[in-house]
């Protein structure tokens, strides 16, 4: 193998996923495992995490799977337990569990003075409190052992909020802030070998945004089609967009590359629409 390749190698490195069964993260279980890597998937959807795991055992892939909510850390200290007794160590942490939801999103029957407080506080408790939990049950381990890896995922409306999503917004504004302190927090006080990155998803169409982006019929919406008049590259993103660079962030090759959000997105953040 070349130096360029051995750079790339995630062969035999442990990989936990939050939210690992979901549209998103199950591309990165699947392919991070091809590539070599003990994938583990933490999610709350046992029948999903099933499936997978029957894809996953098809492609070889070693792997287990633990339903764990990220909301309750002592779901998440469990989880840490079963990993480490089954695989050994715990080398990488993907916080995946995220999303928003219709009753936190304004729209012309509902506007921003009457959404529901609860609906707002179970967005940031998904976004922002599921990866400060976790970041604190894995990361204490990362801590105590002197290297690991963190990726978060932050979302374009972190950069500049999207309209009729405040909540998904902010909470994913908090997850980029959170990336570039913690990975500060843990190099200054732990180990300079422990690094926390984010990635930005442009837009994907998927279970959490389908009913914003698409009509029944399956035709674009007004906004569908604003996002694409506003991507230079014209298209949505696919799942399999975000795992190159995970598989980037997560390896040898991106060493010193600490504390950044990285915009998968088709130039959607580059463009200012004139
Ligand atoms: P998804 O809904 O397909 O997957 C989310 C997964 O998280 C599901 O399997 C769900 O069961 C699990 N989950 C929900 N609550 C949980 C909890 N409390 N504990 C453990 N697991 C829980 O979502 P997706 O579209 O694959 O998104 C994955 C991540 O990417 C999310 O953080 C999302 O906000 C982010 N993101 C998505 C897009 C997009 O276009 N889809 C864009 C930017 C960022």
């Amino acid at each position: 193998m070349s130096k360029v390749e051995d750079y790339f190698n995630v062969e035999g490195k442990v990989i936990v996923i939050t939210g690992g069964a979901g549209v998103l993260c199950s591309e990165m279980a699947r392919s991070l495992g091809e590539a070599g890597g003990k994938i583990v998937i933490l999610d709350l959807s046992e029948r999903a995490m099933d499936m997978l795991s029957i894809e996953l055992a098809e492609k070889n892939v070693e792997h287990m799977w633990i339903k764990t909510n990220v909301l309750q850390k002592n779901d998440l200290v469990i989880a840490k337990d079963e990993i480490l007794e089954t695989f050994g160590k715990i080398d990488i942490l993907i916080n995946g569990a995220g999303g928003n939801k219709p009753e936190a999103t304004t729209s012309k029957d509902k506007s921003f003075f009457e959404l529901p407080e609860d609906a707002v506080q179970w967005v940031f408790n998904l976004n922002f409190l599921g990866t400060f939990l976790a970041s604190r049950v894995f990361g204490e381990y990362f801590a105590e052992k002197g290297y690991g890896e963190i990726i978060n995922i932050s979302s374009m409306n972190a950069f500049r909020p999207l309209t009729n999503i405040p909540a998904y917004s902010a909470a994913k504004a908090a997850v980029s802030n959170f990336t570039q302190w913690l990975a500060v927090h843990m190099n200054h006080n732990y180990s300079k070998k422990i690094r926390v990155n984010a990635i930005a998803p442009g837009f994907l169409l998927t279970n959490q945004n389908r009913f914003l982006l698409t009509n029944q019929d399956g035709s674009l919406t007004q906004r569908g089609n604003q996002i694409l008049n506003h991507t230079p590259m014209g298209r949505f993103g696919e799942p399999k967009d975000l795992v190159s660079t995970v598989m980037w962030l997560i390896s040898d090759s991106s060493e010193f590359v600490n504390g950044v959000v990285v915009p998968i997105d088709g130039g959607f953040s580059a463009y200012s629409g004139v």
